[in-house]
């Protein structure tokens, strides 16, 4: 799933493609990640891309009047095409296409079988409501050490690995950086939000760090390129089995109804396994 700092390259890269560019239409052959019906689809006809931004995990294509927002879920994606390929029956994944005038545009794709992605086309972001209620972003100036302590202190004794993925909270961390977050951070994804000021500030700082460090790595890559830059800079996420970088102790697991978090028990648990929850969900609305 693409997090903030993949989502944010994404909307560097389409934005240089995109902007000034006449979108000739718009196609959703998957019915279901279409959330709006008011304005049409069509109405993006003839409307020149003012620019690409994102709000958390949601990219939004400005057309001046009309936004289109797209929610990449967890197993979407976006490939720009010189020249976009003909939607063929039984090609399930592709979920829809941006078309400018000359024939170039975004095939957008979703594979698996659960599908999450969703497009909403509106006159303004804010009346998505996981837009409108999104936390603030972790790399805005404004989000303070402050801020961040008044986040986890609200959150009180929820576990901070479900916090740092909370939109509402914080916008744009999912289930990989907040692995990442937490190992840098020598911390417990299950440990309480409500902390000490000396760890809300190791936690802040490691948050800065990874997330920073991911945009640096991200930024300036082509979207073909993205997947494979967000995993190759993973120390714990997906690297159960292998050995911690910092330590070289056994990056393990803890395997839920849905999803699955990775950890360090020699940097993060005192040494520790966590007991797998296989049978519990994760719980978070991402
Ligand atoms: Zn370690």
């Amino acid at each position: 799933m693409p997090e903030m700092p993949e989502v944010h390259a994404l909307a560097s890269d389409l934005s240089l493609r995109l902007e000034g560019r006449v979108v000739t239409r718009l196609d959703v052959s998957a019915f279901s990640a279409l959330k709006t019906f008011d304005p049409p689809v069509t109405a993006v006809a003839g409307r020149e891309v003012q620019d690409v931004t994102h709000h958390g995990k949601h990219l939004d294509v400005d057309l001046g009047d009309l936004h289109v927002v797209i929610h990449l879920a967890k197993a979407g994606w976006i490939r720009w095409h010189d020249v976009l390929p003909v939607p063929r029956q039984g090609r399930g994944a592709l979920a829809a296409r941006l078309v400018l005038e000359d024939g170039s545009g975004l095939a957008i794709t979703e594979a698996g079988t659960k599908k999450s992605l969703s497009i909403h086309v509106v006159r303004d972001p804010m009346e998505i409501e996981r837009i409108a209620t999104l936390g603030p972003d972790p790399l805005d100036p404004s989000f303070t050490r402050q801020r961040f302590a008044e986040v986890l202190s609200a959150a009180g004794r929820a576990q901070i690995k479900g916090v740092l993925r909370d939109q509402a909270r914080i916008a744009g961390i999912g289930n990989a950086y907040s692995d990442e977050i937490l190992h840098a951070a020598k911390m417990s994804p299950f440990k309480p939000a409500a902390m000490s000021g000396d760890e809300v500030a190791r936690l802040f700082d490691a948050m800065r760090a990874v997330l920073e460090d991911a945009v640096r790595r991200s930024d300036g890559l082509a979207m073909a390129d993205l997947k494979g830059e967000k995993k190759s800079g993973m120390r714990v996420h997906g690297r159960t089995g292998e050995a911690c970088p910092v330590c070289g102790d056994t990056v393990r697991q803890v395997r839920f109804a849905d999803d699955s978090l990775q950890y360090c028990p020699t940097c993060q648990t005192g040494g520790k396994p966590l007991a797998d929850r296989a049978l519990s969900r994760l719980g978070i609305s991402v």
